[in-house]
């Protein structure tokens, strides 16, 4: 016998399990047999590949055993077992590193935390909401050892050598005695309808059953099978129900939510597919993170082969939930294999298209629900617009922008159609957050002129904006670039041209250029960025990154002729001038979120002058 120790993430879990809040207790069967599911799908593979399973005789099955005297529950597969190395791995640490992160941070509040945790599926573990102790008696295919493993889940197991008959795993439930309605059959076969109904493999539980007439009446038990067992994604759209694509859903994606909308296909001709794909409402957790776990599992023939391909569809996807069952593909397809399989590539673009399709029909029908979507996946969905080339159209119709001039949102397509007569550009201002742009002076022209801007705040959005170019003909143009300003008068330049000379000369290193503008209407000055530069947020990014030296990349300062303080400050001496030089290029920058070195200088300088109007 040989005594181990938990992890300390999975100690942190197991502790969140037993003193859970969690009020729906009842996913831990959800989750073992989806657990079961998976081995069953591994050893299906298994026998279908490799010539060492080839005779193996299999049938693959869950059985689900309730003593209620002992207040025991065991769910069992004859699926693809563990070793003794897999159960230390597997029941004793947390190998996703995306969860272990989750975990790590949760907040320590027993309450927010369960219904965090609630969002992702927790696994075995869950167990021990319901139970004091489980056991897992457990033999790999192809093994002859096997191995039971037991806890109670305070801080340690153990795994002691055994015997098993067939391969597979069978897990007992001691349960509490607080939960002791799970050692009843009629509770079971409930929930298994609730959550498990299309697990695509057989789930028995046996029953007491009366039998026979008069005197030969006797009780008997009798085995029965409680899902429909069938592959949802192969049966036809008219045969399922709302409830039924809904619950799949939650089945596969431990997303406690209904998703948004679903998306099922079945091609036949020359290529043969099913695919069913999920939209969710909420972002998983791990969206964004780089190991972020795929969404869509992959079939061939019905035959699972793997849900860890990320590039079953393209990663801006990557919160599409789903299965692709595909007909033409070989069962023992390799990672390399899939990735240039042309086959796949196929399917995929068809995909891709269908999706795309079907959220503009949701955007034309559906506004409130697809602002909704949009606020959670938005982010993702406009990294498809430098990766996607081929769908760059139709993901610009997908966008939805927040604008200068109304509250929500705008498409594009709306923006054009309330353009003025002689507008013929669409303007955008990218920067670090939505206050910022909002009220950013950039915009003070065209709030004065009625025309729009559209806001952006995403950081993805000085990556995205400036690669765009143009939609539907018109050019887009970012209005704190230096490419965007009208020139001044002849006269005003003629006047203006020595305080520009000399503000250019007092400022030297700090700015790229000093120019009039006709942009500003209230303030005396801003920066943009040289059109050949990237912007401001792109800029900051990059210098966060550590990427090129970004910090010498310098702004444009623009100053505006008709304020006030510009025109006393063309008659002023040089010393004025040099202090309020840079009092206007940090206000300036500060309006544009950028970074100021001298902050003290700044207001010194700008205390001297108040002290002066006193
Ligand atoms: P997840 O299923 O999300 O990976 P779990 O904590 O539920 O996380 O399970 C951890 C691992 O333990 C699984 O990935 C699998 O390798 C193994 N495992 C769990 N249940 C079984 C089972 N019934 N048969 C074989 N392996 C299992």
């Amino acid at each position: 016998m040989a005594k181990h120790s938990f992890e300390t993430e999975v100690n942190q879990l197991l502790q969140l399990m037993i003193h859970s809040l969690y009020s729906n207790k009842e996913i831990f069967l959800r989750e073992l047999i989806s657990n079961s599911s998976d081995a069953l799908d591994k050893l299906k593979l298994k026998t279908l590949t490799e010539d060492e399973f080839k005779d193996f005789d299999y049938s693959p099955r869950v059985d689900i055993d309730i003593d209620k005297e002992n207040n025991l529950l065991t769910v069992a597969d004859n699926g693809i077992g563990m070793d003794e190395q897999e159960l230390i791995q597997n029941l004793g640490t947390i190998a996703k590193s995306g969860t272990k992160s989750f975990i790590e941070n949760l907040s320590g509040d027993a309450k927010k935390d369960s219904n965090l945790i609630g969002q992702f599926g927790v696994g075995f573990y869950s167990s021990f909401m319901v139970a004091d102790k489980v056991e897992v008696v457990t033999k790999k295919a192809g093994e002859e050892k096997a191995y039971k493993w037991e806890s109670d889940g305070s801080g340690e197991y153990e795994i002691t050598e055994t015997t098993k008959e067939h391969s597979g795993t069978a897990i007992t439930l001691h349960l509490k005695e607080d939960a002791s309605e799970y050692a009843d059959t009629f509770r079971i076969e409930s929930i298994i309808s609730k959550y498990s109904n299309h697990v695509p493999f057989p789930i028995y539980t046996t029953k007491e059953k009366e039998v026979g007439e008069g005197e030969e009446k006797k009780t008997e038990k009798v085995e029965e099978q409680i899902n429909k067992a069938d592959a949802i994604w192969r049966m036809a759209k008219t045969d399922l129900s709302k409830e039924e694509y809904q619950d799949f859903y939650k089945q596969i994606s431990h997303d406690s939510q209904d998703p948004y909308f679903w998306i099922h296909t079945h091609a036949e001709g020359t290529l043969e597919y099913h695919n069913l794909f999920y939209i969710p409402k909420t972002a998983p957790f791990d969206l964004f993170r780089v190991d972020y776990q795929p969404g869509v599992k992959l079939y061939v023939k019905r035959v699972f082969i793997t849900d860890d391909e990320k590039e079953l569809l393209p990663p801006y996807l990557r919160f599409v939930r789903g299965i692709i069952d595909a007909e033409d593909l070989p069962l023992n397809v390799s990672r390399e294999i899939l990735q240039q399989n042309i086959v796949l590539e196929k399917i995929k673009k068809a995909a891709v298209k269908k999706i795309l399709g079907e959220m503009k029909k949701k955007l034309d029908k559906d506004r409130e629900g697809y602002e909704a979507f949009f606020e959670q996946m938005g982010k993702a969905l406009k990294e498809g617009l430098y990766t996607d080339y081929e769908n760059k159209d139709k993901l610009l119709d997908l966008m939805l922008f927040k604008s200068s001039k109304r509250e929500g949102y705008i498409t594009l397509k709306e923006y054009k159609e309330q353009m003025k007569p002689d507008q013929e550009t669409i303007y955008f201002l990218t920067g670090e957050n939505e206050s910022m742009v909002k009220n950013s002076p950039l915009l003070e022209k065209y709030i004065q002129d009625d025309i729009e801007v559209l806001l952006l705040s995403d950081e993805v959005d000085s990556v995205v904006m400036p690669m765009v170019g143009e939609y539907d003909g018109t050019k887009l143009e970012a209005i704190n670039s230096s490419a965007s300003d009208d020139k001044v008068e002849e006269k005003t330049e003629e006047e203006y041209k020595g305080l520009v000379a000399s503000l250019k000369e007092l400022l030297g290193e700090e700015v790229k250029d000093v120019k009039l503008t006709t942009r500003l209407t209230k303030s005396p000055s801003c920066v943009v960025y040289d059109k050949e530069d990237p912007d401001f947020a792109m800029q900051q990014m990059m210098a966060q990154m550590g990427q090129g030296d970004m910090a010498n990349v310098k702004p444009i300062l623009e100053i505006n002729p008709d304020h006030e303080m510009i025109k006393k400050l063309k008659d002023s001496d040089k010393e004025t001038q040099k202090d309020i030089a840079d009092i206007i290029l940090t206000q300036a920058k500060l309006n544009e979120g950028l970074k100021v070195n001298d902050v003290s200088s700044f207001i010194d300088k700008v205390n001297k002058f108040v002290g002066k109007a006193l």
